[in-house]
């Protein structure tokens, strides 16, 4: 089976930052995995735009080198790389002076989607803005894509959401959040309300807890400047696991358009319930002798930022009230694994006896590695000794069935980017979005500063610290095993 490729218009795709780190390990392999998809025809061009000087047949070169590192499919790079370089070209500009901007509006041609890639810090969002308005490079078919991190509180994320809609309509603007870009994370939306077998079951009637675990192996690497200001809390908690959080709990919306499905996420951030301090755990990572622990990384002895979160999280509505969602994230974990668990109860009578053991249902979204669909049913124990009952998964990672060539899916960005070309908002961030999200996660980080929280410190390679177990321990629960 061939996978559909749905052709789009021809289009323009400008990346401020285009020299940038992101660029290259993500936006430019995944416009590369697009062209060789056969969805970069009619003419489309990519034009980067950065401070760096350098000409378009440099830029070709830095373009050739990293779809060459970061795109796997050697034997499309090896027939098609040069046709797609060909549609590449390069201006050096500078956000905050006019340097560059002329040659860049010279360049614009009429009647082709235009987008423009804000690859860049938050801090020139607002001088992109205004400057594509006095070169006439924006008109209101024109789109732009916004980076996290989207503000690092309320007040920052009001005052970006304010100097983009001077020159924007919200329609105008695609906010990633590349969590939402996954396939799993779609599908997970395609089992809730594609089918009737899990949607009667979907609350606190049936759901006993429901688990979020975004857990990375390794540390703060190169990133350790930004991630500092940031911590686990601003880098995922706030944007990819409230997001995830608001696909599970969400109500089904009338349509899967963009405002339907976003105002539903939307009210699920608004009935969360203010968290209790004593419902969430930070941690920041020791090192072991051969790998250096967190402060030492970001070259801060004193640092208090934390590499770990977990939350209890309460959602005060009639659906979810007395099922708590459990999430977690951090580095240095035990492995890099990511997974949605939605907890079944057990059942209310256990006909076969105590020696049959406690068994329940869990539905289990994985993220990374692997993504797939599982879910883990009660069976008896095959062979002679009485009825011994046991968990086993069925698997709905849909390759056998769909065909290897259904399940080779774009990658998040390639998907986001496309879906930004086509205009369709649904995988992206309103700005009241998150600006709630913000409202949510602020007090957690203003306590924290307030009362000078030190995190909790935690073993390379472990689960986190002991008090996040504890976080489920005594409402008598367990969290799943961090494994890939
Ligand atoms: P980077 O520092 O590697 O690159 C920044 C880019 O901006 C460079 O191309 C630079 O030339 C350009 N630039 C800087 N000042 C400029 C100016 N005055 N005028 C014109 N161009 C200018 O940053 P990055 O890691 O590529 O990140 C870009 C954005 O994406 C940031 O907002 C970041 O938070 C976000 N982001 C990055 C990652 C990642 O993995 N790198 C992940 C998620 C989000």
């Amino acid at each position: 089976m061939v996978s559909r490729v749905i052709p789009v218009d021809p289009f323009d795709l400008i990346i401020f930052g285009g020299t940038g780190d992101l660029a290259r390990r993500k936006i430019l392999p995944a416009l590369f995995r697009r062209f060789c998809a056969g969805q970069m025809g009619n003419g489309a061009r990519v034009i980067g735009a950065a401070r760096g000087e350098m000409d378009t047949e440099a830029y070709r070169d830095f373009v050739r080198d990293s779809v060459l590192e970061f795109d796997d499919n050697a034997e499309c790079a090896a027939k098609n790389l040069d046709s797609f370089l060909n549609q590449i070209s390069y201006v050096t500009l500078d956000a905050r002076g006019d340097a560059g901007w002329s040659e860049l509006a010279g360049l614009m041609m009429p009647g082709r989607v235009r987008a423009f890639y804000f690859s860049v810090g938050p801090g020139l969002f607002g001088d992109l803005a205004t400057r594509l308005h006095e070169y006439d490079m924006a008109d209101a078919d024109t789109r732009i894509v916004v980076e996290k991190p989207f503000g690092r509180d309320l007040e920052t994320a009001k005052a970006l959401n304010a100097i983009l809609a001077r020159h924007f309509d919200e329609g105008q603007i695609y906010r990633i959040d590349h969590y939402l870009g996954k396939e799993t994370v779609q599908n997970l939306m395609a089992i809730r309300f594609g089918n009737m077998l899990f949607e009667p079951l979907w609350n606190s009637q049936y759901i006993d807890h429901i688990q979020i675990t975004v857990a990375e192996s390794g540390g703060v690497g190169k990133r350790g400047g930004y991630y500092d200001k940031a911590g686990a809390m601003r880098d995922m908690m706030q944007n990819h696991m409230m997001q995830l959080l608001c696909l599970i709990a969400m109500e089904p919306p009338a349509k899967f358009d963009p405002d339907a499905v976003r105002d539903e996420k939307l009210k699920v951030i608004r009935a969360l319930d203010p968290v209790p301090s004593g419902d969430v755990v930070r941690g920041q990572y020791e090192g072991t002798a051969q790998l250096q622990g967190y402060r030492n990384e970001v070259e801060s002895r004193d640092t208090q930022t934390e590499s770990f979160v977990a939350i209890k999280a309460q959602i005060g509505n009639w659906r979810w009230a007395g099922t708590p969602f459990y999430m977690r994230t951090g580095k240095r974990l035990r492995d890099r694994a990511s997974e949605i668990a939605v907890v079944f109860k057990h059942a209310p009578h256990s006909i076969f006896g105590m020696e049959a053991g406690s068994h329940r249902n869990i539905l289990t979204i994985r993220l990374q590695p692997n993504e797939g669909i599982e879910l883990g049913v009660t069976i008896k124990e095959p062979g002679p000794g009485g009825m011994r009952l046991v968990d086993v998964p069925l698997d709905m990672t849909f390759a056998e069935a769909l065909g290897d060539d259904q399940t080779d899916s774009p990658d998040a960005y390639e998907r986001l980017i496309m879906d930004v070309v086509r205009g369709d908002q649904t995988l992206f961030m309103r700005g009241d979005e998150v600006e709630a999200a913000w409202r949510w996660t602020d007090p957690i980080i203003k306590s924290w500063e307030d009362k000078n929280i030190a995190p909790i410190l935690y073993a390379t390679g472990s689960s986190g610290p002991d008090d996040a177990l504890m976080l489920m321990h005594r409402d008598g629960r367990r969290w799943r095993e961090i494994k890939p």
